[in-house]
């Protein structure tokens, strides 16, 4: 599938486990072990999926500039720069439909690999994206 027809994750540039790239990650960046992956997520820190450039992407809560391409399924975020640790990913319940409506912006050739019209914050709405798309005449 031609890379522009998908909102990217990790396995699209990856065949290492998400949740192991983060452990390398963090042992690379803090010259020391990760910490142990959390068996229970409800009280972790909150980071939450945005769509930059037409991947999912993380910022870590703690505001520290840290931000990574997402596994695509993953429950779990580990920062390689601060020292918060895991945090836990909240998805948009919509992320379906958000894709849908991104994917259908073109594809700009000169942003190969990351079409730079895909973008979402939490918070904007299918409604928000959908009048973006009609005020460009996409529908
Ligand atoms: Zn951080």
């Amino acid at each position: 599938m031609p890379e522009w027809l998908t909102i990217k994750t990790h396995e699209d540039r990856s065949t290492d486990d998400f949740v192991a790239f983060m452990c390398n990650e963090y042992q690379r960046a803090q010259h020391a072990p990760a910490p142990a992956i959390p068996v229970l997520v409800g009280n972790l820190p909150e980071a939450f999926a945005r769509v930059d450039h037409g991947r999912w992407i993380a910022d870590c809560s703690t505001g520290c500039g840290y931000a990574v391409m997402l596994g695509r399924n993953t429950s779990l975020f580990l920062c390689a720069n601060c020292d918060v640790g895991w945090q836990r990913v909240t998805w948009p319940r919509s992320r379906t439909n958000i894709e849908i409506e991104l994917l259908k912006r073109p594809h700009d050739i000169r942003a190969e690999p990351e079409p730079s019209t895909r973008n979402w914050v939490p918070g904007e709405t299918l409604a928000d994206l959908r009048t973006e798309n009609a005020d460009r005449g996409i529908f």
